[in-house]
């Protein structure tokens, strides 16, 4: 194999691509080849390289010097004065403030940031993600080979079992009791389909997984084929995830061409492959059962349940839904073991989780972090603190399936056992931080503008429901609240919750409850008071009369 004394990986994400990361790239190629350096100097245009304010990024191994913002005219610069001359270029180094979350292991190096914990994140910004070299250099496909070649698919399934491993999608079902009731089902096939259809707004945890590491996905595919049973499976990815799904089929080609996808893997009697199928942009697909319709060809609306998906899914076969980040977990579950797993998170929540931050925070992005992390931990280790001096007001956990929690919950421990104690929903992934300047009414109504478009119209009380909770909300924020909208809002999302076909509408009864109980007052502030405390409702162009009456802004 070649050896080079220098790593130059440029950030290929699709905020850096956008960015001229490409044009950097080819520069930074042509620059080494004038300077005959090909020999000496491996570059990659890898994926998501971290949370950052200095995209496009170049970083550059052994030294782990990052350079950032990075322009196609820098490239000479860097080649002439740090590969060939030794010498980082200093004015192109990245403010430290800039990097955050998943550059911890270079801050981490530098004695300022913690590292992350990182289980999933562990190849990706350092592989080549359309490299199948890459991958099996860094431990790839590894669980795959020992799980066929030395365990049974019972023991396989045990082990993920007893690593504790809940749905990262939003539900937290046990991963090991899905795919063991779909491996006790009865059928003449099995699936394994992957909820790749990832549409909640600010959630994109799964799209920058599948664009960094996504040969992660197949193996963990391939892996949980075998623990059930399976020997297809399919990836239903969301229409707008162009590169992820570029990359991921890519991906699929390598692994049959190394005979690591098709007939007989590892010289066993096993076969799995894969297939790609882009969604066209509906919400409602990513529930299961209308990702299955879909998947057959039929619009994309909820089934009634039961019969579940592991008795009755794809076609009528047992089928194993399993969102993108809960699969990648598995392969190193395979490889280091259930216990192993365990030492990452809570007893009750093993792992770890990623994150999007968004909001008004110094540092955005991709994160992983242990179960049972607080709020103010990411707010002031991996965001680097509020943005302009701000105080947090409120936080939504999690997408628009998660809730609306007040600064007072800041120190709850983010897991599935302590989120449930406090009525709060976990959700999807996303962490949306917004300081005093945000009105709990206002992102409300948004998140019910949301649920109200995107509701399939299959059952009236998600239906009507929906749409009527959006019309309350934004009277009241117009300044025509009724004294008794409160209580109206209460009596629709008891109706969203209990009546609805799916959780789309179950889902939609959240924000509403979290509003009535952590921001009652800002609430009655709007309808009784006419005033919108933060100053963001169209009704509250008066924000001084909010700090003349006093009114609290949090909850
Ligand atoms: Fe459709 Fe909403 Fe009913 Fe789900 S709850 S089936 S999204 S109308």
């Amino acid at each position: 194999m070649q050896t080079f004394r220098s790593l130059v990986l440029v950030s290929g994400d699709p905020r850096s691509l956008a960015l001229g990361a490409q044009a950097v790239f080819e520069q930074l190629q042509s620059a080494v080849r004038q300077r005959g350096l090909e020999a000496e100097v491996a570059l990659k245009l890898i994926g998501e390289a971290g949370p950052t304010a200095a995209l496009p990024l170049v970083i550059i191994y052994p030294e782990a010097v990052v350079y950032g913002p990075v322009a196609p005219a820098d490239a000479a610069d860097i080649v002439q004065q740090h590969l060939a001359m030794g010498h980082p270029v200093e004015r192109l180094q990245a403010p430290e403030r800039d990097l955050g979350g998943r550059l911890a292991w270079l801050s981490a190096r530098r004695g300022t940031l913690p590292a992350e914990q990182r289980i999933l994140l562990a190849r990706a910004g350092r592989i080549d993600p359309e490299s199948i070299e890459d991958y099996i250099l860094h431990d790839g496909y590894e669980a795959l080979g020992r799980a066929l070649t030395g365990q049974t698919p019972a023991e396989v399934l045990s082990q993920i079992e007893a690593s504790g491993l809940r749905g990262r999608g939003g539900a937290g079902f046990p991963t090991g009791r899905k795919l063991r009731l779909v491996a006790q089902a009865e059928g003449e096939e099995k699936y394994i389909v992957c909820n790749a259809d990832e549409s909640e707004p600010g959630t994109f945890k799964d799209r920058l997984l599948m664009e960094s590491d996504p040969h992660a996905l197949v193996e963990a595919m391939a892996i949980a084929g075998y623990a059930v049973g399976a020997h297809t499976g399919f990836v239903y990815i969301r229409g707008e995830y162009r590169l992820a799904y570029a990359r991921l089929e890519k991906a699929i080609q390598q692994a049959r061409a190394s005979r690591l996808l098709g007939p007989d893997l590892f010289g066993t009697r096993f076969g799995f492959d894969v297939h790609l199928h882009a969604g066209a942009g509906a919400y409602i697909c990513g529930e299961e059962t209308a990702l299955l319709e879909s998947l057959e060809g039929r619009r994309g609306e909820p089934r009634s349940r039961p019969p579940y998906p592991v008795t009755r899914g794809l076609w009528g076969q047992p089928t194993a839904v399993i969102n993108v980040e809960t699969l990648a977990n598995i392969p190193p579950i395979v490889r280091h073991g259930a216990a192993w797993y365990r030492t990452f998170g809570t007893p009750s929540s093993p792992g770890t989780k990623l994150y999007t931050l968004m909001g008004n925070v110094n540092v955005t992005g991709l994160i992983e972090v242990p179960m049972g992390i607080t709020l103010r931990e990411v707010i002031t280790i991996y965001a680097r603190g509020m943005k302009g001096g701000g105080h947090l007001k409120l936080a939504q956990t999690g997408g628009s399936s998660g809730s609306v929690i007040p600064a007072s919950l800041q120190d709850t421990p983010i897991d599935y056992a302590s989120f449930a104690r406090l009525g709060v929903a976990l959700g999807s992934g996303a962490l949306l931080i917004c300081d005093q300047d945000t009105c709990a009414v206002d992102l409300v109504r948004v998140l019910l503008r949301f649920f109200r478009h995107e509701s399939c119209g299959k059952c009236t009380p998600c239906r009507v429901g929906t749409e009527q909770a959006y019309q309350i909300l934004a009277r009241v924020a117009e300044g025509g609240g009724h004294p008794d909208d409160a209580a109206s809002l209460e009596r629709l999302a008891h109706s969203l919750e209990m009546l609805s076909n799916c959780g789309l509408g179950q889902t939609a009864a959240q924000p509403l409850r979290d509003l009535l109980r952590h921001f009652g007052a800002e609430f009655d502030a709007h309808v009784k008071l006419g005033v919108c405390p933060a100053g963001a409702c169209a009704l509250a162009r008066r924000p001084a009369v909010a700090g003349i009456l006093g009114v609290p802004i949090s909850g």
